[in-house]
């Protein structure tokens, strides 16, 4: 069996979730495997080691779940981009448009500096909308950009065209 088999017999889908007509994909049955988190966490350890991060930066809230063991097994450093009013210390924030209104995510501005080399950590890449927006923030604080690895993407929202901009040549990848 393959990683990424085995990586997408452990996502669920979920009719109607969190709104009529939507199909979300449910990452838990794949958290509660062990096999299959550690392969996910190996699988993007090695591409943040691949393109050079010095940092990993996971997004609120299923980002943090996957990015800390990421971040512990390529020997590096995690930095958390929340919602809005989440983070104690000083912020950089960064607004980004939703299907209706805005939402905006922040980062702790001494944890970057123009040394770093980001790797960006998601769960799945919808809109890109949130990914977008954290690259913003973290060329805003004065580190480069590594690229954004996620375990999914979901082709028919066209987050890869919307991303694109904001990579300015990084790379993308979903497992
Ligand atoms: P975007 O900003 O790309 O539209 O949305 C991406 C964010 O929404 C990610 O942080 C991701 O966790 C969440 N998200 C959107 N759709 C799904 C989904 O179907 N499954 C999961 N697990 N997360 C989703």
């Amino acid at each position: 069996e393959s990683t990424r088999e085995l990586l997408l017999s452990r996502i669920r889908d979920v009719a109607d979730y969190p709104k009529p007509g939507v199909m979300f994909k449910d990452i838990t049955p794949l958290l509660a495997d062990p096999v299959a988190f550690t392969a996910l966490t190996d699988a993007l350890a090695e591409l943040c080691v691949r393109h050079g991060a010095t940092k990993i930066v996971g997004l609120e809230a299923r980002g943090f779940i996957l990015a800390a063991p990421v971040a512990v097994r390529a020997g590096l450093g995690f930095i958390p981009v929340r919602k809005a009013g989440k983070l104690p210390g000083a912020t950089l924030g960064q607004a980004y448009e939703l299907e209706y209104g805005t939402a905006e995510i922040e980062v702790h501005a001494e944890d970057l500096s123009a040394d770093d080399r980001v790797m960006v950590i998601d769960d799945v890449l919808a809109t890109g909308g949130t990914a977008g927006a954290s690259l913003e923030l973290i060329r805003r604080a004065g580190a480069s950009v590594a690229g954004v690895s996620v375990l999914m993407e979901l082709g028919f929202l066209a987050g890869r065209e919307a991303l694109a901009p904001h990579l300015r040549g990084a790379p993308l990848e979903a497992l």
